[in-house]
């Protein structure tokens, strides 16, 4: 019986040791490829005791991650810059419903996602910007008028393989509907002033170099080329100004999405994980990812930066952005078709 007791007890405590050590980490899957993001983590634990533990690679491929692992996955959070992937998480039983009213309050209604199984932690607008040399706004309107003749050979964009792309056909597909899309990707084709190639920040650069007019791109990648001490990144800044798209009385507002964070579905630190999706909503984390990557608040208490205020507001579309996940098969169909490469 005293063994029996002994025995018990011993297990008990064993319980209780490994319980502590569970609860005291977060593990994450991250596609975010920003810099801020480590000092958001450290100073967490810092505020906190919890280690986080964080594994990078890209949407698809946490995602595949976090099926094969199913119940013994050790993710708590899954942190995508695109919507539509966490639509997808979502629709695979990968994630579960996040009720919390501290992270409700922290968010702005508009940018919460109706179902609850995200909550965003920043969000960004994809821009037209244009050469201050070469282009007058007056001449620029919306995302459709891209699709006109007098662009041809000016526009600027990257390859349709990039989810930023991606998530903006969808958008079109879902206010224009598809055969609409396809006919604006085929115009927009013929208007590039070069085959898609490089990132965001290389389109801004090629109409410093004079290369082309026009470029569609991520709203903070001007403000990272503006306070960049590299000296052609901050020509490339300079050589632009920065656009919202659709923003006239009955137009829809430019496209945004949204970086943001699910709970999966077998979260084994729940509480913790909660806890940080907090933190990351508040004020503090907030101000320090808007004034270090120039993405945009998502808590109405928090302005963005200095640089990305002086663009003045501007009207966001409103649409479900599940929806960028739930026509992203047709987006890319459209762009292999229309010869988007
Ligand atoms: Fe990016």
């Amino acid at each position: 019986m005293k063994n029996l007791l002994k025995t018990l007890i011993i297990t008990l405590f064993i319980i209780s040791c490994s319980n502590e050590k569970k609860s005291n980490e977060i593990n994450l899957y991250s596609q975010r490829h920003y810099a801020v993001d480590k000092k958001q983590y450290e100073n967490f634990e810092k505020l906190t005791g919890t280690k986080i533990n964080v594994i990078k690679a890209n949407a698809d491929e946490l995602i595949e991650r976090l099926k094969n692992e199913g119940e013994n996955s050790p993710a708590d959070l899954f942190i995508s810059v695109d919507a539509g992937k966490l639509y997808k998480a979502s629709k695979m039983n990968l994630l579960q419903k996040i009720s919390s009213e501290k992270i409700n309050r922290n968010i702005s209604n508009d940018l919460k996602d109706p179902n609850g199984y995200w909550v965003p932690i920043t969000y960004r607008t994809r821009i037209i910007v244009y050469s201050k040399e070469r282009v007058s706004k007056e001449e620029l309107s919306t995302y459709e008028d891209l699709a006109n003749e007098k662009w041809k050979g000016k526009i600027l964009v990257r390859s349709s393989s990039n989810a930023y792309n991606q998530a903006l056909m969808s958008s079109i597909i879902a206010n224009n509907g598809s055969e609409s899309a396809s006919k604006w990707s085929t115009s927009i084709v013929k208007n590039f002033a070069r085959n898609p190639k490089g990132n965001d920040r290389d389109q801004v650069k090629a109409i410093a170099a004079g290369q082309g007019d026009l470029a569609i791109v991520n709203s903070y990648y001007i403000g990272l080329l503006l306070s960049s001490e590299n000296p052609e990144e901050l020509n490339a800044g300079n050589s632009i100004e920065v656009y919202f798209p659709n923003q006239g009385e009955d137009e829809r507002g430019s496209h945004i999405n949204i970086s943001g964070i699910g709970l999966t579905k077998h979260s084994p630190n729940k509480e913790n994980a909660l806890k940080l999706i907090e933190y990351l909503t508040g004020e503090n984390a907030q101000k320090l990812y808007i004034n270090t990557s120039h993405e945009y608040p998502v808590n109405p208490l928090v302005e963005p930066s200095n640089i990305v205020k002086k663009w003045g507001d501007f009207k966001r579309d409103s649409l479900d952005l599940n929806l960028l996940g739930k026509y992203r098969e047709d987006a890319i169909k459209i762009f292999d078709k229309t010869g988007w490469k």
